[in-house]
């Protein structure tokens, strides 16, 4: 279900997986803690060092973790909570079967009983195994895919109801590219040594899991090699992860029998068939090219490559929760070789995470009614309608747009609904059906379940009141065709949102994250979908070309930001998230601004209320993270790295420059004519 969120735009990209053990630094702390800066460090050099140098020296990544920051340590103490309250529901042997409270614990409970897991080796996933040796045909081939979609996983591409997003209140079927092993489709196709290399130990794990379904040496290889050549050429016909960030050329809505005409090698009967729907209705192919290159590869593929594609894709899907040789080789090349991580988390965050995600409104529950207070959600309120207040503000004083599209924009501003904690309405769990014993059965159950759920949509209104992400994660997010901006319950703590720091703090840290959330209705994506959450074009030309003069210039700033020896940060795929954090940055300082009316608060440890406000926003991002992590990132994510986000946006920023001083001369100065001035 990876893609069900894909139009969401998140504040962080982060995997639970890459998480683990750490000590709690957020509550109990000073809001600015002076023993976290490295004063040393001239603020106009290197700002995220002079904010975050001494935290980042006493803080180096533990064995069990990629990075390390202020979003780990919270999900960290989450894990906690998350624990003590499983331990909780696993103590009521008593919970009548069917209570959510049975599914809590029997889930938990098959995924930790590693004496059962070990003595079933690959057993759970033989049935399956057999029926790919038994496919005869390319009907047969589609069929089954279209099983695998079902267990959620997704060879070749995804398929998934989402809203139109064109007519943002109906629920369409939607099919997007997918089905690489790899994280992108740059480690296929490039040519330098690094990616040729990484190649290499793709093919040897391919390898290694081959065997340990029982192929020889000789026939793993074999297969490995397949597979590896069928994903070059979907990686061939796919996106870059730049294109895929234009919304208008991903959008391609189509009748059955125009996705006939237009991928005509593959059996698309077949496929929705076996789905159990004839009638899918209107179809959005999201990457016409991709389709098209897959129907292609339909007629170019022999049966030996498409059984050893499927079967890796099932054991790359299975893996974790098989014994521990799988488990072993997964982490193998996915942890250590891709994100240059020494040490697999403990058993307990894994089930962990996947119980979270597995049951996720229902641990939310319980979650939320422990940990999130009342008053958190009523002082959220005030942030934001003083932030809404703000961007309508400086919306109106925009020098380079016309009344016209400021008019509209106001109006975009004001229909944005906000989503504050968790749902009004919990997600109901009651058919599905959860047992003690097998943590495999158990997993797919949960697939199916939610694959069921989101396939039940097509054709249906869009129930705006559902949500995206759980309470108890650790992030937010903007969905473009909602209109909507989430803050789940477990971001409003320490040092995002603190009820005893001074307002300066709160402001460069929760109202930022707020701000940003906002502004991503108006970055380079999302300007493009009008109040109602449809892809509708309200910009008049002139606006249009006003607005990308000056993105273009924060395009070129972060591409010229090297992060690690030679690598840069990509301008193109990061641009929507650069855009949010200025435009955040602008917002929120004026927002605080409004709420002081007039008045400078006394100085706290030597530091102005501006120079608390910025460093409220820089301690957010404090990290640190290994270079092999770091490489994949600057590939994948359409985030940058913490660091860029601390060094770039602020030095757009006049009020910043003037807070500390920023000369012509300083590393991290930005002559005027090449600032980004946007929202
Ligand atoms: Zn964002």
């Amino acid at each position: 279900m990876r893609r069900l969120l894909f139009m969401a735009i998140v504040l962080f990209a982060s995997s639970a997986a890459l998480f683990a053990d750490g000590e709690s630094d957020g509550a109990g702390e000073k809001a600015i803690c002076t023993k976290n800066m490295d004063a040393s460090v001239k603020p106009g050099d290197n700002f995220f060092e002079y904010v975050n140098g001494g935290w980042i020296k006493s803080h180096p990544v533990p064995p069990e973790y990629s990075q390390y920051g202020a979003f780990t340590i919270l999900y960290e103490e989450n894990q906690k909570k998350l624990r003590s309250l499983i331990e909780k529901v696993s103590a009521q042997e008593n919970a009548p079967k069917g209570s959510v409270a049975q599914k809590i614990r029997d889930f938990y409970n098959s995924g930790m009983d590693t004496v059962a897991i070990e003595k079933l080796g690959v057993k759970p996933i033989q049935k399956e195994l057999n029926k790919i040796i038994e496919l005869k045909n390319n009907e047969d081939v589609v069929a089954y895919m279209a099983t695998m979609q079902r267990y959620g996983m997704a060879p070749v591409f995804y398929f998934f109801a989402s809203a139109d997003q064109r007519n943002s209140s109906m629920e369409i079927a939607n099919l997007y590219q997918g089905g690489l092993g790899l994280p992108d489709v740059d480690y296929y196709l490039n040519d330098n040594e690094s990616s040729k290399k990484l190649r290499e130990s793709y093919v040897n794990h391919l390898t290694k899991m081959f065997q340990l379904i029982g192929e020889n040496e000789e026939q793993a290889k074999k297969s490995a090699d397949a597979v590896m050549a069928f994903e070059t050429k979907l990686a061939g016909v796919s996106f870059t992860r730049v294109e895929q960030r234009d919304p208008v050329k991903n959008y391609n809505k189509m009748t059955l029998v125009q996705l006939k005409e237009t991928a005509p090698g593959y059996d698309w009967d077949s496929f929705f068939k076996s789905l159990g729907l004839e009638d899918p209705g209107d179809i959005n192919v999201g990457q016409i090219k991709f389709f098209k290159g897959v129907s292609d590869l339909m007629n170019e593929t022999d049966m030996a490559t498409w059984k050893a594609y499927l079967t890796w894709n099932l054991l790359d899907a299975s893996a974790n929760y098989l014994s521990d040789d799988f488990v072993k080789q997964n982490f193998e090349f996915y942890g250590k070789t891709l994100s240059g991580q020494p040490e697999m988390q403990p058993r307990w965050k894994r089930v962990l995470g996947v119980v979270s995600g597995g049951l996720g409104e229902a641990l939310g529950q319980l979650y939320v009614e422990e940990y999130f207070p009342a008053s958190s959600k009523e002082r959220m309120v005030t942030l934001v309608n003083n932030l809404r207040a703000a961007f309508g503000q400086r919306v109106a004083k925009l020098d380079w747009m016309t009344d016209e599209t400021k008019k509209k924009a106001q109006e975009k501003l004001d229909a944005i609904t906000v989503k504050i904690g968790y749902p009004d309405k919990w997600r109901d769990y009651s058919k599905l059906e959860i047992v003690p014993g097998s943590y495999f059965d158990n997993i797919i159950a949960v697939r199916e379940f939610g694959f069921n759920r989101n396939l039940k949509k097509i054709g249906k209104s869009v129930d705006k009141a559902e949500w995206g992400m759980t309470p108890q994660t650790v992030n937010a997010y903007y969905n473009p065709s909602n209109n909507e901006i989430v803050f789940p319950a477990a971001i409003l703590q320490p040092p995002f949102f603190s009820p005893d720091a001074d307002d300066a703090v709160n402001y460069g840290a929760i109202g930022v994250v707020i701000g940003h959330e906002m502004t991503h209705g108006f970055d380079d994506q999302g300007r493009q979908y009008d109040k109602d959450g449809n892809l509708n074009d309200w910009w008049t030309e002139a606006d249009a070309n006003a607005f990308k003069e000056k993105t273009d210039k924060l395009v070129a700033l972060f591409d010229n930001y090297v992060v690690l020896d030679s690598l840069h940060v990509n301008g193109n795929l990061t641009l929507g998230e650069n855009i949010a954090d200025l435009g955040g940055l602008n917002i929120s300082y004026q927002a605080y601004q409004n709420s002081l009316n007039g008045k400078t608060p006394e100085p706290v440890d030597g530091l102005t209320s501006d120079q608390r406000f910025y460093m409220g926003y820089a301690q957010v991002w404090r990290q640190n993270i290994r270079p092999k992590a770091l490489e994949q990132s600057l590939k994948t994510d359409v985030h940058s790295p913490g660091e860029a986000r601390v060094n770039v946006p602020p030095f757009n920023i006049d009020a910043f420059i003037k807070a500390f001083n920023v000369k012509e001369g300083d590393k991290l100065y930005i002559p005027k004519d090449d600032r980004a001035y946007i929202w």
